[in-house]
């Protein structure tokens, strides 16, 4: 009995992208519209994972803490819209910054497709019925490489990145304005 999934990117995506990503509750900023649409998606039977690169660990700027506390401020304003993330995966790692252990090639950072398939396997999700949700031509390539449908926001960096796809990436990638319209194509489709 597996479940389809929305695979969702954070920075740019989920929340507002800054220069830095947040380290505290108070720079938290959900964009409009995308946790009544995650509610939406959630009682339609999807499972919501969260997959987000953290090179911010790397670098030595965040730490867990500063991480967990962030997480859980998405969690509660999730939570006002009735949107709950199943599950959230995240690459500490950066293949030329920072120090070991986190300085290093890994294979979960994306467009490495380790987190997503790390996802199918724990809960169970059927990945020809879901879809990657993010800003970055990387997350589209994360999912691909896994046989997850890909849709490209235009809010953070989505718009740049939407130059930079291929002929073929482009054939196979959905556009959508922000989170919450992404999640009404994928339910639509
Ligand atoms: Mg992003
Ligand atoms: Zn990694």
């Amino acid at each position: 009995m597996s479940r389809p999934a929305l695979l969702i990117d954070r920075d740019g995506t989920l929340i507002r992208e800054h220069d830095e990503p947040p380290r505290s509750a108070g720079e938290v900023e959900l964009l409009a519209g995308g946790a009544a649409a995650l509610a939406r998606a959630r009682a339609r039977g999807f499972a919501l994972v969260m997959i987000t690169n953290q090179s911010a660990f790397a670098r030595g700027w965040l730490r867990f803490e500063e991480f967990a506390a962030v997480q859980r401020t998405i969690d509660a304003q999730l939570a006002v819209a009735g949107a709950r993330l199943d599950a959230v995966y995240f690459c500490p790692h950066h293949p030329l910054e920072g120090e070991p252990p986190y300085r290093r090639e890994c294979e979960c950072r994306k467009p490495g497709s380790a987190l997503v398939l790390a996802a199918q396997r724990e809960l169970e999700l059927d990945l020809a019925r879901s879809w990657m949700i993010g800003d970055a031509r990387r997350d589209l390539a994360a999912g691909a490489a896994a046989g997850v449908r890909g849709i490209l926001v235009a809010t953070g960096k989505g718009a740049r990145e939407a130059e930079k796809l291929t002929a073929l990436e482009r054939s196979r990638t959905h556009f959508a304005a922000d989170l919450a319209q992404a999640v009404e194509f994928a339910l639509g489709a």
